[in-house]
């Protein structure tokens, strides 16, 4: 099952209705990236943003907000001037003025950027490329030829093409998340690269899905750097050490063994059920006290087979039951507990 964000409308209904010769009508140059954003980014999934929030989305819908010539601090807190601006952009760009960045918001937000471009808009893509995806750049709002370099980076690890422009779909997978890679849908296709799955324990295998961008691990604790984040806790696992745990709010801190039956679940979750999903927390950051995190076996999940949990959903409902059928002892989600895991799923074993 290709990523259903990549795929324009036209050619999503071409598919339905099993018309020969879908997709003839593509406009051949959206292989090259000039694309028409606004309207292809509206086929896309893309996170909501809204007032309260604190975190890299904010900043980035800040950085456009500059972009697009409105004054705003650059502190990833949508606060009161944040939600003035945003109001104010929705308003000039003939959009309902709620506040909220969704499809809509977003899609009229992002503009296509590459070489030689200036300010926010390259702004926000340096700045995502580097806290988001760890790129080696900085944040200067001129695209050079270094960030040139790192885009075709994250392009390839992304499996789109890798011309250094940043159009919709690049823009789709800074912001979203998502990938175009690993195609194969439900049971694995023989044509997907077979990574020496018997050297590895499911912990490398579990970092190998993460370098073929199907599973992706944070490389950082909500905005933190302490290595207690997924990406460092699964790389520990896999070397044999203990993944650490934060030390800020309730975290106790310390250090703990990834427990084996989360992680060949969490391995399985990919590898028998073919989810592509993003995981922002194991052992590291700040949860209630005895929470399954701090012993090593509960993963948090923001986004399932590049679609972003926010409320009720099939992909958490059945990514939820996927859990359970692997043994899950907790499986928690919009569904079954609103008030804490309204916006991610919560699996532990
Ligand atoms: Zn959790």
């Amino acid at each position: 099952m290709v990523a259903r964000s990549f795929l324009s409308a036209s050619l999503l209904a071409c598919l339905a209705l099993g018309a020969v010769g879908c997709g003839a009508a593509e406009p051949e140059d959206e292989a090259l990236g000039v694309v028409d954003d606004a309207e292809d980014a509206l086929t896309m999934v893309w996170p909501v943003v809204r007032s309260g929030q604190v975190n890299q989305d904010v900043t980035t819908v800040q950085y456009l907000l500059k972009a697009a010539g409105f004054t705003v601090s650059l502190d990833g807190s949508y606060g009161a001037g944040t939600e003035t601006a945003v109001k104010s952009f929705q308003r000039a760009r003939g959009l309902v003025a709620d506040g909220i960045v969704g499809t809509s918001t977003w899609a009229k937000l992002i503009a296509t950027v590459s070489s030689g471009s200036r300010g926010g808009a390259v702004e926000a893509v340096q700045y995502l490329l580097k806290n988001r995806y760890a790129k080696a750049l900085s944040v200067t709002g001129t695209f050079d030829t270094n960030t040139v370099t790192q885009v075709k980076s994250f392009q390839q690890s992304r499996c789109l093409t890798a011309d250094g422009v940043v159009g919709s779909l690049t823009w789709n997978a800074l912001v979203g998340r998502t990938t175009n890679c690993g195609g194969g849908g439900t049971s694995g296709s023989s044509s997907s690269p077979s990574t020496p799955a018997a050297s590895g324990g499911p912990a490398s295998r579990i970092l190998s899905a993460h370098r073929a961008g199907t599973v992706t691990l944070w490389n950082q604790t909500f905005g933190r750097y302490d290595g207690a984040d997924p990406l460092n806790n699964i790389t520990d696992a896999a070397s044999g050490r203990p993944a650490k745990r934060s030390c800020y709010g309730s975290a106790p801190c310390g250090s703990v063994y990834l427990q084996s039956g989360m992680l060949n679940a969490v391995a399985a979750l990919r590898e028998r059920y073919g989810y592509r999903f993003f995981v922002t927390t194991i052992a590291g950051g700040s949860h209630s006290s005895g929470s399954y995190h701090y012993s090593g076996r509960a993963i948090d999940v923001d986004e399932v087979n590049g679609q972003r949990i926010y409320g009720n959903s099939t992909v958490a409902d059945q990514f939820l039951s996927a859990c359970r059928s692997l043994g899950a002892v907790e499986a928690f989600g919009p569904r079954n507990d609103p008030n804490g895991h309204w916006d991610h799923l919560h699996c532990a074993w």
